[in-house]
């Protein structure tokens, strides 16, 4: 490519917020076949919202929220924030846990006043030895809603379901719509439960699911994309999206994620919106064509 034609490719990119942070992904992005999404943050806004909470006999469930909030209040998961906000907008009063640990991936733990208190994902009672079977129904049920369920133990026994639900971004079902109008598959790479992932997915029309996918496996997700023979460029904003980036044939960062993401990437999509992407692949394969 001559370099006046990647300066000016590059500059009509840059009026539709897409900061190319290497000419030469000008040119590998018209070579991409697939595109890999991360979820939360990245097709969705990253501002979930408790939805449910629903206790087992025994347990009440405002007590329950401020012993599952006021362990949250350590963490800076999505799913902690929403929680917290949750418990602050019911009035309750929150309490420091003591013992904090999170688990990326699965969830937290510690101790709050008198109770020893854990909350998250299904995998994350499964370590812990607790059955959530007593939830299935109600589980199936929230996942298929495209929600996140949690599950929260307190003193070692099982005492509720929660969900999280986080919205779509406004720009994301015309990206994907204008993504397979260029002939790309669209994956979506995520850690949230499997059933949920789907349910997003069918809605967005998203065709392959990579679900349950621990913090340090997402650069191996896109690796296996890969090695179907694809040429992969793969969409993030999160810490854990950084290998990710780097792994894909193009590294495709939210303006709004973080420093390390933004650092890892070759594009941006400055103000977050999805229809950049689309955007810049044809942009990407206008320029190419002049080229040649
Ligand atoms: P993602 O960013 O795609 O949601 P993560 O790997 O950060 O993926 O988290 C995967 C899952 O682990 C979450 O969907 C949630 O179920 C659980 N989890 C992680 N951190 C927490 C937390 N602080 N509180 C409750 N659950 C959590
Ligand atoms: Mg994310």
């Amino acid at each position: 490519a001559t370099p006046v034609s990647v300066m000016v490719g590059t500059g009509k990119a840059a009026e539709m917020g897409v900061l190319f942070r290497k000419g030469e992904a000008l040119q590998t992005l018209q070579e991409a076949q697939v595109i890999a999404l991360d979820k939360t943050g990245t097709l969705t806004q990253g501002k979930p919202e408790l939805t449910d909470l629903q206790a087992l006999e025994g347990f009440d469930e405002a007590e329950l929220l401020r012993l599952v909030a006021s362990l949250e209040k350590s963490s800076e998961h999505p799913v902690a924030q929403a929680i917290v906000k949750a418990a602050q907008g019911r009035g309750l009063e929150l309490s420091e846990p003591v013992d904090f640990e999170a688990l990326p991936g699965y969830g937290v733990g510690g101790q709050v006043g008198i109770y020893r208190v854990e909350v998250g994902a299904d995998r994350y009672m499964a370590r812990l030895g607790l059955d959530v079977s007593a939830f299935g129904a109600e589980a199936a049920r929230l996942a298929d809603e495209g929600k996140t369920p949690l599950y929260a133990a307190v003193n070692g026994k099982l005492a509720a379901i929660l969900a999280v639900a986080d919205p779509i971004k406004e720009g994301t079902p015309e990206a994907i719509a204008a993504l397979h109008r260029q002939g790309l598959k669209v994956a979506m790479i995520t850690g949230d439960h499997r059933r949920t992932a789907q349910a997003i997915a069918r809605q967005l029309g998203i065709d392959e699911v990579l679900a349950e996918v621990l913090p340090a496996g997402k650069a191996d997700a896109v690796k296996e994309l890969q090695a179907q023979g694809y040429k992969v460029a793969f969409v993030g904003d999160g810490i854990n999206d950084a290998p990710a980036l780097a792994q894909a044939d193009v590294g495709i960062a939210i303006g709004t994620g973080t420093d390390v993401a933004l650092e890892t990437a070759d594009v941006i999509l400055i103000s977050g919106d999805l229809r950049g992407v689309p955007g810049a692949i044809a942009l990407s394969r206008a320029t190419l064509k002049n080229i040649r």
